[in-house]
């Protein structure tokens, strides 16, 4: 199937993207990025814009620079350039090792790290991580700018809180403090397909305790989530094969209104989200410190 007739419009600067969305309907405009999940949309007349915006000639949405707290990524940068940075390398591993989980070098070619978060598909690996690391999002519109912490931006399945009309334009992320433990695991059927369930932990030790733990579970709900029940449990414990045993059981016990599809039921996908905390506790654990 083909898509339905759009219009099509590359500006080069985003003044210039601003000044053609005043001039449209937002509702009838689309924003096209890596076209990775828009494509397909379009093509099964999922989505009918009358115009499509392709951010495609925006050079300065193509950016992945350190800053003090930690690096700000242009929303236009694809997941590729994300996966050969030495930065992110450095200093982000938690943020590559997802990157690496997502779909296949084609997909991460093109797919950019804005168009992940916008989709924000719950099964998606990045809006994990920017719950879990605490990060931010800059975005533009016909009423200016504006940032948006991660625990606003991600509302439900396939939805943010970007305003019609609002382009994202840079994710910042924070850099996990030193000696941080952090872990992350996804089940999925084959490497590089959405994660049918995945878990994210990020934890310190001071004096023996564990504090400011984060806990995040993806693929289990409309979208992801942290798991405040079961970090406060953690916050203040040593680390112990039974507390871990009894966080993980309480991550399980939080999901409340789990996903079900061909790919899995709700019962196995809450039995998952407990498992895979468990995992991703223990292996954040031997992490810390090093
Ligand atoms: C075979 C396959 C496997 C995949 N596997 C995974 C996977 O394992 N994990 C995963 O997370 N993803 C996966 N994806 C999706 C992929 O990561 C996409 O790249 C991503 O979902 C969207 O990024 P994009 O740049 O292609 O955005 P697009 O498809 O161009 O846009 C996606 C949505 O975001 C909006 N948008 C994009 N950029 C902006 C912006 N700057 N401001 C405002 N709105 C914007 C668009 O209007 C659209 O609604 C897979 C895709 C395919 C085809």
């Amino acid at each position: 199937m083909k898509s339905a007739p759009f219009d099509y419009a590359i500006p080069n600067s985003l003044g210039e993207a601003l000044e053609i969305l005043a001039k449209n309907d937002p509702d009838e405009v689309k924003i096209l990025a890596g076209g990775q999940s828009l494509m397909p949309l379009l093509n099964m007349r999922l989505a009918r814009p009358e115009l499509l915006l392709d951010l495609g000639g925006i050079a300065d949405l193509d950016y992945i620079r350190e800053t003090e707290a930690g690096v700000a990524i242009g929303a236009m940068t694809t997941k590729r350039a994300v996966e050969i940075s030495e930065l992110i390398r450095s200093q982000h591993p938690l943020f590559l090792e997802s990157t690496l989980a997502i779909g296949h070098p084609p997909i991460r070619n093109r797919g950019t790290v804005g168009g992940s978060m916008v989709q924000a598909d719950p099964a998606s690996e990045y809006p994990a991580v920017a719950l879990a690391l605490g990060a931010e999002f800059s975005v533009v519109g016909p009423a200016g700018e504006r940032t948006i912490a991660a625990e606003d931006f991600f509302l439900t399945y396939l939805t943010t809180s970007l305003e019609p009309g609002e382009i994202l334009t840079e994710v910042r992320i924070p850099r996990l403090p030193e000696g941080s433990g952090w872990a992350f695991q996804e089940l999925a059927r084959r490497h590089g397909d959405f994660a049918i369930v995945g878990a994210i932990v990020v934890l310190a030790l001071e004096a023996d305790v564990i504090v400011d733990p984060r806990i995040v579970i993806f693929g289990a709900e409309d979208r992801a989530i942290r798991i405040p029940e079961a970090e406060a449990l953690l916050t203040g414990a040593r680390i112990a094969d039974e507390v871990f045993d009894e966080v993980s059981a309480r991550v399980a016990a939080a999901i409340e209104d789990p996903l079900a599809d061909t790919h899995a039921s709700e019962e196995y996908r809450r039995e998952l989200a407990g498992v895979l905390s468990g995992r991703a506790l223990r292996e954040a654990a031997e992490r810390v410190g090093s």
